[in-house]
């Protein structure tokens, strides 16, 4: 299975309720080589509209957090937990996050990043598991060598940039994070590009 025929499969799902509001579903976007790979929680309204993930408010702080620590947005791979825009932008059900659990599976086997970034507490849980049920706050900005959907990866939660929006205090925390991303990508990520 190719990268795109995935997002092709996801643009024409059903396989949850959440298919019935949105506008678009989306998939994802970026490099398909890249190392490192950001994983949201769902698209809001701004996504639903476009089809591409952190395209507003959001979306414009994350590629300011990228920018600094010299990445553009289409050197990495971001996605999101769940591919279509929950209602009122309520948090994903657990019945629907299983849902669509398999096409982040599958997006992490075909990229086969060596750094996940999920961002927000709700992605955390999902890749980091049991230590993902842990306060965001006390494992945000640690590097976590753990079993992703069966393979061994790096993974580095950070905060929801649009926590960060809506709580200003929070910016230097994930400003934080994102150099520890820039320090372990120096310290031997060969080829991450
Ligand atoms: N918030 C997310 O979690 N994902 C997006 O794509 C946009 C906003
Ligand atoms: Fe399918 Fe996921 Fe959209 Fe639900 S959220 S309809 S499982 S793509």
């Amino acid at each position: 299975m190719r990268l795109e025929d995935l997002a092709e499969e996801i643009m024409r799902c059903e396989k949850c309720p959440l298919h019935l509001n949105r506008k678009r579903a989306v998939p994802g976007e970026g490099n398909p080589n890249s190392r490192i790979m950001f994983v949201g929680e769902a698209p809001g309204r701004n996504e639903d509209e476009m089809g591409r993930p952190f395209v507003g408010a959001a979306g414009k702080l994350l590629e300011e957090l990228l920018s600094s620590i010299g990445l553009r947005r289409h050197d990495v791979f971001i996605t999101n937990v769940v591919k279509c825009r929950p209602p009122n932008n309520r948090d994903p059900r657990p019945e629907e996050i299983e849902a669509c659990l398999p096409y982040l599976k599958a997006q992490i086997e075909l990229i086969d990043p060596e750094i996940l970034v999920p961002l927000g507490r709700h992605s955390v849980g999902v890749l980091l598991g049991r230590i993902g049920e842990i306060s965001i706050m006390r494992v945000r900005g640690r590097v976590y060598e753990v079993e992703v959907f069966g393979a061994l990866r790096k993974v580095l939660p950070t905060l929801h940039p649009a926590a960060a929006l809506y709580n200003p205090r929070l910016k230097p925390l994930i400003r934080e994070d994102f150099e520890k991303l820039r320090s372990l990508i120096s310290s031997g990520l060969e080829g991450w590009l």
